[in-house]
């Protein structure tokens, strides 16, 4: 124990410590108890002596005296004080461009909004004291991983100190303890929590000495951040101002709901990938993203005056009136062909000697679907239903389900295929009223359809309200994160169920099918074809399982690329299966929206690209700028090279024939690729 005067505090406690509020040249007395304490104590004392690694701005008063002779249970020292918490380094100057990865293309003016931690709303009472303790000791393990994650995240060694310490206030016994003495009392594990580091970051906020007093908003930053693991999502509504470029270290599918979309220019996580949720929804809003930015980012000031660029992958901020105006400049060219693009876009999608590719779109509510038709949409081939789940505090009733999927399916009329695609929730989308067990790796655990073969109840009710709109659309069921024929089997069992209740339904002939994200599907495309009417490739998911990385990674994101060349023989091979068997096959993962992939995918064979609903013009463009032939041979050539780096180069070179010849020439039988 730390002792001062006739203070004394659990040496163990970080919070405790500052608590103290020791000044440079006070004296303390280390008190310790058991067989080592004497040792402890002496080494104790010599490091506050030494300053703790720190060099104060002033020099103690006292030299230090020799450690009394210790006696077998207890231990004295006096030693001249210094403070044991580093003190948070002076705002690291934050260089004018901002690096991370493109997540979602283009480009904007605007400025800088930090989204901050919002409040929980947290029950008061809660399971019995064990289910509680449980909980809390799940969810500080939770926040640990996300610290180490985000240490690894940076190399600013004072970030680093500075985690560290918030990792070390994840142990506190002060902390735990009070939180325990709640839970005892039958209060909820967030409930404690809350209350614990509330009484001891208001007890920081009451000292005189300023720089402890700071270490408050540690307590509350590390405090909130456990509440919002125990609580399974953040419940903050931001207020945004306009044009405002949204920064954080990452940003939850509920949170980008939330967000007022004529006010928001741009997004920038610290966190993720082009793969990642985020960057999905900025695509299918048209936002500019950039994830896997510098941690620096965080520590720009609110309101200052940015231009993001998406597709390079940059922020730069206080840009001069030279890069404002060259930004505009820029923003007028992509805009200007941007509407070239849209007045084509309502044509059959089809290569340039007229092979047919459906360019439908991703969507996630009846809104989506109309400017999916209104973008030139030649179906849906991906309803992210989870969507209708989500930033809410219940699940949607089957009536409102079905509502839903009525208005989308009137929407799209007859004529437009619609893909629904059941409920995806678990991994990187976690639903607060709907808990999930707290797993160590949630990615390969209960997510997809393992949620809901896991929930019969919520997956009969989804099933029926997709079949009342059966009679108004063109539709199609599809299973998420299938991994063989046992999943396969038994959603399409319960599907087979609920038609047999709603006979109208059960008369319609719907199509059903599976997404193909996880390896083994692809290793079993030949046997789930035999089962099914189509596929549509997930290869955000398909990447992540297939390299081994996580798709929300800040430090993988550039290498977890779709374009990899084992991505694209999985895509291969699935095509392969499927078409064995006259199935049709679509891409619905982010990288058919890529106007640079789209040669590639036709190459191989796939009959449906569906793409984020602003991606709809470039995507039929592109695919009109290439003859099938040409597809074919670059997508032999870039499945025989050995980086997703060489994929993008050859790629980025490749040109079709009929761009480097005379305008209007006839289709040319043969590629011809320019490698720069
Ligand atoms: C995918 O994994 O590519 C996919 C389309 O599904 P989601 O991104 O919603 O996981
Ligand atoms: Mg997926």
């Amino acid at each position: 124990r730390l002792v001062r005067g006739d203070e004394e505090v659990n040496g163990k406690s970080v919070v405790a410590i500052l608590g103290l509020s020791t000044c440079c040249g006070e004296a303390l007395r280390i008190k310790a108890t058991g067989a080592d304490a004497a040792e402890a104590a002496r080494q104790l004392a010599d490091l506050l002596a030494a300053g703790s690694g720190e060099s104060p701005g002033v020099a103690p008063t006292a030299p230090a005296p020799a450690a009394p002779a210790p006696s077998p249970d207890a231990l004295t020292s006096a030693v001249p004080a210094v403070p044991v918490v580093p003190a948070a380094p002076a705002a690291p100057a934050v260089p004018d461009e901002l690096r991370g990865v493109m997540a979602a293309p283009g480009l904007a003016i605007g400025q800088v909004f930090q989204l901050r931690r919002g409040l929980v709303d947290v029950p008061e009472k809660g399971g019995t004291p064990d289910e509680e303790r449980d909980r809390l000791e799940t969810a500080l393990r939770e926040t640990a991983l996300q610290l180490e994650a985000l240490k690894r995240q940076g190399s600013d060694p004072s970030r680093s100190a500075i985690l560290d310490v918030h990792v070390a206030l994840l142990a506190d016994p002060d902390l735990l303890d009070a939180t325990r003495a709640l839970v005892g009392q039958g209060k909820s594990a967030a409930f404690a929590w809350q209350q614990a580091y509330g009484a001891h970051a208001e007890r920081l906020d009451r000292l005189d000495n300023a720089l402890l007093r700071e270490r408050a908003a540690d307590v509350r930053d590390v405090g909130s951040r456990v509440l919002s693991c125990l609580a399974g999502v953040p419940s903050s509504h931001p207020q945004l101002p306009e044009g405002a470029i949204v920064l954080a270290e990452e940003i939850t599918p509920s949170q980008m709901a939330s967000f007022d979309r004529a006010r928001l220019a741009g997004l920038c996580t610290t966190t993720g990938s082009s793969t990642s949720h985020v960057a999905i929804l900025a695509r299918s809003l048209g936002v500019p993203a950039v994830c896997g930015i510098d941690g620096g980012a965080l520590g720009v000031a609110d309101g200052t005056p940015a231009v993001i660029d998406g597709g390079r992958g940059s922020l730069r901020l206080r840009p001069d009136e030279a890069a404002l105006g060259a930004a505009r400049d820029q923003i007028a060219r992509q805009a200007a062909r941007r509407e070239e693009e849209q007045a084509a876009a309502f044509g059959v999608a089809k290569t340039r000697d007229g092979h047919r590719v459906r360019v439908a779109a991703n969507i996630g509510s009846v809104d989506d679907a109309r400017q999916a038709v209104a973008g030139g949409a030649e179906g849906v081939g991906l309803l992210r239903s989870e969507f209708l789940f989500l930033g809410r505090d219940a699940a949607p009733s089957e009536d409102e389900q079905a509502a839903t999927y009525l208005a989308i399916a009137e929407v799209l009329g007859r004529g437009r295929p619609l893909v629904v695609r059941t409920l995806d929730v678990g991994g990187d989308k976690p639903i607060a009223y709907l808990p999930l067990p707290r797993e160590a790796n949630p990615f390969l655990g209960l997510r997809g359809i393992r949620v809901s073969l896991d929930r019969p109840e919520l997956f009969r009710s989804q099933l029926r309200a997709i079949l009342r709109a059966a009679p108004v659309g063109n539709l199609h069921i599809m299973f998420p994160m299938i991994s063989g024929l046992e999943d396969l089997r038994a959603a399409r069992q319960l599907l087979a169920e609920v038609q047999g209740e709603l006979p109208g339904a059960a008369a319609a002939r719907i199509e059903v099918g599976v997404m193909i994200e996880v390896p083994s599907a692809v290793a079993m495309a030949e046997q789930l074809a035999r089962e099914v009417d189509f596929f549509s490739i997930g290869t955000n998911d398909l990447t992540q399982y297939t390299l081994a990385m996580d798709r929300g990674h800040p430090m993988l994101a550039k290498q977890a690329d779709a374009l990899h060349p084992a991505v694209l023989r999985m895509i291969r091979m699935t095509v392969e299966g499927a078409h064995r068997y006259g199935k049709w096959v679509g891409v619905c993962g982010g990288i058919a929206s890529e106007p640079l992939a789209v040669p590639v995918l036709v190459g191989l064979g796939v009959d449906e690209l569906s793409v984020s609903v602003p991606a709809i013009a470039s995507v039929k463009a592109a695919l009109g700028r290439w003859s099938l032939p040409e597809c074919k041979a670059l997508a032999t050539e870039v499945v025989g090279l050995g980086t997703r780096a060489e994929v993008r180069a050859l790629l980025g070179a490749a040109q079709p024939a009929a761009a480097q010849a005379a305008p209007r020439r006839a289709p040319a039988a043969t590629i011809s690729v320019v490698k720069g």
